[in-house]
């Protein structure tokens, strides 16, 4: 990478991190995929039960594969034929890994969701929530950051679903209230009352969408 770019992402974490943590959550910086790997396997104790949503970015740091290798229990929903059993099972887990859809300079993440299981275990259920965030998420404020949310995490979804939403056809939001719509619930979680709940790990690349 780009040594200047590298930089820039670093004094940038740093301001989401403090951020984060006078929001009550942990921000860590991690210079690599590698690194944020390490970081994330050292936040989940041996025997956790492990779950998720979304997450691509959990994937492309090899944390999904890591924790379905390793000595963890990990809940996989696609096993579940019952589909409220699996969503239960998933508020029940001690560590739930997670995307942001952007986060703000200053620790705010947005969210958004179509069945709402993901932003529901995010603000609340799981006893922790490890984030794994590539800097290519970070927004200059919320505002900022729904509209990252909405025009380009949320259209680059309904084509990966393959939904029939105007989206798919612009690449842009429309604000529709199509059946197939994923813009159902934005959460956007600006404090957690519980301490050591929220850990986020930025990572110096380019992480999901
Ligand atoms: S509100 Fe509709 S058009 Fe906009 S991003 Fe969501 S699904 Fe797409």
């Amino acid at each position: 990478m780009n040594p200047n770019i590298e930089k820039r992402n670093q004094l940038l974490a740093e301001k989401v991190m403090k951020g984060l943590k006078s929001r009550n959550m942990t921000g860590y910086y991690a210079a690599s995929k590698e690194e944020a790997l390490e970081t994330a396997l050292k936040l989940i104790p041996e025997g956790s039960s492990v779950t998720m949503g979304g997450a691509m970015s959990a994937h492309e740091i090899g944390l999904v594969d890591a924790v379905k290798k390793g000595n963890y229990h990990f809940i996989d929903r696609d096993a579940y034929a019952d589909k409220r059993a699996a969503m239960l099972a998933a508020y029940d887990a001690d560590v739930f890994l997670a995307g942001a859809n952007a986060i703000t300079e200053d620790g705010v993440m947005v969210n958004i969701d179509g069945n709402a299981n993901r932003v529901s275990a995010i603000a609340q259920g799981p006893k922790k929530v490890i984030f794994i965030v590539g800097m290519n998420k970070v927004c200059d404020d919320v505002d900022g950051a729904i509209k990252r949310a909405r025009n380009v995490a949320a259209p680059i979804n309904a084509q990966r679903f393959g939904l029939a939403t105007p989206c798919s056809k612009t690449g842009s939001c429309m604000n529709c209230k199509s059946p197939d719509t994923i813009c159902c619930q934005i959460l956007i979680t600006r404090f957690s009352r519980h301490a050591g709940r929220i850990h986020v790990i930025l990572v110096n690349d380019t992480l999901g969408f």
